[in-house]
């Protein structure tokens, strides 16, 4: 299992993957980071179904996902997360973020997609701690690729920064 799960610095837009996941919000509507990212790479056709999505069910309510297309770049399809803001740990954040996870990772396994590039939700402008998330992350990606080892080949996590990539790699040590 452990060769399924790769931790690497980069650029999520510029990963030639199944699916990519996006740190987007509960409106999917245009935000900054990660987001503003694939929007731009994308192009318009990621917005145009996001708005679709929005009108017909309102959205993406904290923890769910939903799928559109990858529109310009290397990828199948763009699956929006909307992760929780951090607000001290005790308002459930910890759950929702575990459900960004695994509701992201059965809807790529629904989808046939299996190859899935992660970024690191909600540690931006969420401010959820990067180092309690990154274990609450991989913790939850293992636990799916355990489940479900005939459904992936790969799942990537992309981080942005060399520190982000350190805390994320001292995280899976820790929890083996
Ligand atoms: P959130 O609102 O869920 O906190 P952000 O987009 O603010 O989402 O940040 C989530 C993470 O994505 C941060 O670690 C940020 O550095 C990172 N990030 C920003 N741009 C990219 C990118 N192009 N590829 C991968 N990660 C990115």
């Amino acid at each position: 299992m452990s060769e399924q799960l790769v931790l690497l610095q980069g650029d999520i837009t510029e990963q030639s993957v199944d699916a990519i996941v996006n740190a987007a919000n509960e409106e999917l509507v245009g935000g900054g980071g990660v987001d503003e990212a694939i929007h731009r790479a994308g192009g318009p056709a990621i917005s145009a179904e996001c708005e679709r999505l929005r009108s017909q069910q309102g959205g993406c309510p904290t923890g769910s996902a939903v799928m559109t297309t990858g529109g310009q770049m290397n990828v199948k399809a763009v699956i929006h997360t909307a992760g929780p803001v951090w607000d001290g740990g005790e308002a459930g954040e910890p759950e929702s973020l575990e459900a960004c996870y695994r509701n992201s990772m059965e809807l790529a396994r629904r989808h046939g997609l299996r190859t899935v590039a992660f970024p690191s939700i909600s540690t931006g402008v969420y401010g959820y701690p990067v180092n309690e998330a990154a274990e609450r992350a991989l913790k939850t990606v293992k636990a799916m690729l355990a489940k479900h080892p005939e459904s992936y080949d790969e799942v990537r996590f992309v981080l942005f920064s060399d520190d982000d990539l350190a805390t994320y790699k001292k995280a899976l040590d820790r929890i083996g």
